[in-house]
């Protein structure tokens, strides 16, 4: 017998029927004779449309007040759901965040998780009782104020309770079968990984492969929580995210990514001088804008070139307070543009095996794409290059790093014998 926590998206809860579904996939769980924890988002669409009501009255709703609003979403959920459950003869129980006891900071919309206090779980559990929490939100451990934790956040309360519980997995159901070695809608080729480490998919959650958030990936790694990230409509087994050293196949490169949601910003004719840099980006990161791939020429006769990259929706902004600072260093001008994306191979295995970069830049240069930016980590390699050309350095990476469905080698074999 198991500890088990298990998370369901809005996809998977998003009408009764498939509510209906869900419990009986718990109840064949259950059945076998594991204990359950079961962490539920709000219904498909829901949250968007709380958001959408919110927004008729206000253009900056009161955070707080729209916390108190956000969590009902789930509050429907888990309800509906136990009443499923119960109709299925399991004694289920929900618990809203604070009721769970996830404790969690003061800030509105985007709340951390400090502590789960599992008394109240382990004691339900204890009674045979099937635990359903409400994902998503918790409470302001100081004066009892309902939180969220930002949107997506249901997966990273689940594995928050399955590293307090210290559950045996973490199984993240969602709409697709796991994670795959690149956007099956780019590349049908694309191949459902068995494994990945938490760093490769660390790499591919904030390079945009959006299958698990980005947070709850975080989590997992500090705390060795193993996340199964599966679908909620087939059986099939799914991708199992896990520590390093538990991985079987170390690939060199195990995926390709792609970002289009990034822009570029240009400053020519800066002068090469201490502390430029600093008064550059200084601005941009006060206005809590994430800077991703920064340039910086080699100088001549005393000036050079900074380009970086911001994310789009920021673009605007960043280049508002670029154009200020220029002014004040002296830099010649200012551009920007946005018809460009981030292609990114990962893999661990890069660690130990040389020339992976020069492949990368070789399948590029054979497509005729033409590299602007290149950035590297020791498990990743990111090359920005001109938007319409995405999907087509996104395929000949895969191809060329040997990611395809392998069909026809075994087809092969089989014509051998
Ligand atoms: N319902 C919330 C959202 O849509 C949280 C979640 O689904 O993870 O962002
Ligand atoms: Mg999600």
């Amino acid at each position: 017998m198991a500890l088990i926590v298990q998370k369901y998206g809005g996809t998977s809860v998003g009408d009764i029927e498939r509510i209906k579904n869900v419990a009986r996939k718990v109840k064949a769980r259950v059945d076998q004779g594991h204990q359950l924890v079961v962490v539920l988002s709000a219904m498909a669409g829901v949250t968007n449309s709380l958001i959408a009501l919110a927004g008729e009255i206000s253009s900056d709703p009161d955070p707080r007040e729209l916390d108190v609003l956000l969590t009902t979403g789930e509050q429907q959920s888990v309800a509906l759901f136990c009443m499923a459950a119960r109709e299925m003869g399991m004694p289920a129980r929900s618990l809203m965040g604070f009721q769970a006891a996830i404790l969690t900071d003061r800030m509105f919309g985007r709340a951390r998780i400090n502590f789960v206090e599992t008394r109240r779980i382990h004691e339900l559990l204890d009674k045979g009782r099937l635990v359903v929490v409400a994902g998503f939100q918790g409470v302001d451990e100081d004066t009892g104020d309902i939180t969220t934790l930002g949107r997506g956040g249901s997966d990273t309360t689940a594995v928050a309770l399955a590293a307090a519980l210290r559950a045996e997995v973490c199984e993240i159901y969602t709409d697709v079968e796991g994670v795959f070695t690149t956007d099956p809608n780019v590349e049908p080729k694309a191949r459902k990984l068995a494994q990945v480490s938490y760093e490769e998919m660390l790499e591919m959650a904030s390079l945009g492969a959006k299958v698990l958030d980005i947070r709850s990936v975080a989590l997992a790694a500090k705390f060795g929580v193993r996340v199964h990230v599966r679908s909620t409509f087939t059986d099939r087994e799914g991708t199992m995210v896990i520590p390093e050293d538990h991985i079987d196949e170390k690939l060199m490169v195990s995926g390709v990514a792609y970002n289009k949601n990034e822009a570029r910003i240009k400053v020519r004719g800066v002068p090469d001088q201490p502390g430029v840099a600093s008064k550059l980006f200084t601005p941009i990161s006060q206005a809590g804008i994430v800077v991703d791939v920064i340039i910086q020429n080699t100088s001549a006769d005393g000036i050079t070139d900074l380009t970086f990259t911001v994310p789009k929706t920021d673009y605007k902004r960043a280049l508002e307070l670029v154009q200020q600072v220029a002014q004040t260093i002296g830099a010649r001008a200012v551009r920007g543009d946005t018809d460009i994306a981030k292609v990114s191979i990962i893999g661990i295995g890069m660690r130990n095996h040389s020339g992976v970069a020069t492949k990368m830049f070789e399948t590029l240069a054979r497509e005729n794409i033409n590299i602007q930016m290149i950035n590297t980590s020791e498990i990743k390699i990111s090359c920005v290059i001109e938007e319409k050309y995405t999907e087509l350095a996104v395929r000949a990476l895969h191809e060329a790093f040997g990611l395809a469905q392998q069909n026809e080698p075994e087809a092969e074999e089989v014509s051998r014998v």
